[in-house]
């Protein structure tokens, strides 16, 4: 007989315990994919991640013909297409990974009503896209952790379960009818240095990230347009690069988390094979993703309301409209901000230390509500994700699980630390090319030639001192 393998946020083959149990149960299987009608109405579907999940989707159908089959794609209801899939196929049951957003939540339970009441199974499996199940690391008594260190004291002393071997033929049944895999040369809106998506992809820059853990030289990566899009960093130094902003030594396999091109499985126990500071520091980085996703599948309100409340009165989009539009657009006046924000724009990715200090800047310098940053992040992030954007963004204003709510990042502190020779400056923000060194990070005190050099750059929208004591009165 056969089953569905339904892929959602796990586009791969190797290491996907839906297709594992599916194959060892039935004799044909039907890989579908649904482009979800909802999520397309929930202006979730931008265009950057849409091409990223083009590259994905023709990746994994690729993979699938080498092993005998074949990708069936439909748009719609998913709940609908998946039923119907089902009846074409005749299939007993469906497999899919969980999720933990509320409308992940609502679509699971549909979808098991539905199947049930035509006589089929919903199979559901954990740690497809999380390395432990949410709901699995739990304080005494209590649904979640809300603190990230006691969390990961405990998700540290868990087993991780094994890697799943690839499989070596994928049997499809013929017949299912199937839209053609969307391409990304058919989008538009783009931006320009966009990384590439798929399975073959993630499991290379995860191959090179962590043969640089290893010893043998530097990563093997492409160098995109220049700008940094294909640096591949080196996990043995991550411990002590990761937040050097012009170093660009993370390791970017963000969006290949999100669209679940590579299992954090697989991540967590080949860099933790690895040993040493580098790869322990990267791995924590992986729990944090865990954590908040536990977070969210406890509170999946907290995707749009606070999670703790601190009575803020956040300034509207409106009440701020110029400046939130300078924020957006790289040209608040300070240069650090503005060079995040427009590496956000070009690749449609940003380094951790932007995404803090940016984040940072609208909700506590401009004292502007968390949402209208979260919002623009999501329209342009190709790792752009439900759990781990909105509950950082909480993390940075304060709403969150921050331990030290009311801390302000200073921009100009910030570029000189994580900037301090003003090469990510520079590289970002054209205007400031010419002016050298760390006083690259306060343009408005440079004399003579290279005050001459900054002129075209923009005058500060805020000014920093103003900005905390509105801050400070608004929280006390
Ligand atoms: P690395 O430093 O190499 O880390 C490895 C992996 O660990 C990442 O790929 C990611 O999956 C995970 N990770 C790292 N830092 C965090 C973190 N703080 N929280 C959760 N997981 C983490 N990450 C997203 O994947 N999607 C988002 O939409 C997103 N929005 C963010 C918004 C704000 C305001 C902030 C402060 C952070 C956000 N992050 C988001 C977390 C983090 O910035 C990115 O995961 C990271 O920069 C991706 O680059 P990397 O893959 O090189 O990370």
């Amino acid at each position: 007989h056969t089953s569905v393998v339904l892929f959602t946020a796990d586009l791969r083959l190797h290491d996907h315990p839906p297709l594992r149990a599916a194959l060892d149960r039935a004799s044909t299987v039907v890989p579908l994919f649904v482009r979800d009608r909802a999520v397309d109405a929930a202006g979730f579907a931008v265009p950057n991640r849409l091409a990223f999940l083009a590259d994905c989707l023709r990746d994994l159908d690729a993979g699938l013909r080498e092993r005998g089959g074949r990708l069936v794609v439909r748009s719609g209801d998913l709940v609908e297409e998946v039923c119907r899939v089902a009846a074409e196929a005749d299939a007993g049951e469906v497999h899919m990974a969980s999720d933990v957003s509320a409308h992940a939540h609502r679509r699971e339970d549909r979808l098991r009503t539905a199947l049930e009441a035509g006589g089929r199974g919903l199979v559901v499996h954990d740690t497809v896209t999380t390395v432990r199940a949410p709901g699995s690391v739990t304080p005494g008594g209590r649904d979640h952790f809300a603190v990230f260190t006691p969390y990961f004291r405990r998700w540290s002393e868990q087993r991780t379960r094994p890697v799943l071997d690839d499989p070596r033929r994928v049997p499809v049944p013929e017949g299912i009818g199937s839209e053609e895999p969307p391409d990304r040369r058919e989008l538009s809106g783009l931006s320009p240095g966009l990384a590439r998506g798929g399975e073959r992809e993630g499991r290379a820059r995860l191959a090179a990230w962590l043969r640089g853990g290893s010893g043998d030289g530097k990563g093997a990566g492409d160098v995109g347009d220049g700008k940094g899009a294909g640096v591949v960093g080196d996990v043995g130094e991550y411990e002590d690069r990761h937040d050097d902003l012009a170093g660009d030594a993370t390791s970017r396999l963000s969006p290949h988390l999100h669209f679940g091109t590579l299992s954090p499985v697989e991540v967590v126990r080949e860099a933790g094979g690895l040993g040493g500071p580098g790869a322990e520091a990267f791995v924590r980085q992986l729990a944090w993703r865990d954590f908040h996703r536990q977070v969210l599948a406890a509170r999946p309100a907290a995707a749009h309301e606070d999670y703790r409340t601190r009575h803020d009165r956040w300034r509207t989009e409106r009440a701020a409209r110029e400046e939130v539009q300078a924020w957006r657009e790289g040209r608040t006046g300070y240069p650090v901000v503005d060079a995040a924000m427009r590496q956000l724009r070009h690749e449609g990715w940003m380094h951790n230390r932007g995404r803090l200090l940016t984040a940072s800047f609208l909700a506590k310098t401009l004292y502007v509500d968390w949402r209208v940053g979260a919002r623009h992040f999501l329209d342009l992030l190709v790792d752009g994700d439900l759990a781990n954007n909105q509950m950082n963004w909480q993390w940075v204003a304060g709403t969150g699980t921050d331990s030290r709510p009311n801390r302000v990042l200073n921009p100009v502190v910030q570029g000189r630390r994580f900037d301090p020779e003003g090469a990510y400056v520079r590289r970002w923000v054209p205007e400031l090319a010419e002016v050298p060194g760390a006083g690259v990070h306060e343009p408005w005190k440079l004399r003579g030639a290279a005050r001459e050099a900054a002129r075209g750059y923009a005058e500060r929208v805020v000014d920093l001192a103003e900005g905390l004591e509105r801050f400070r009165r608004a929280r006390s």
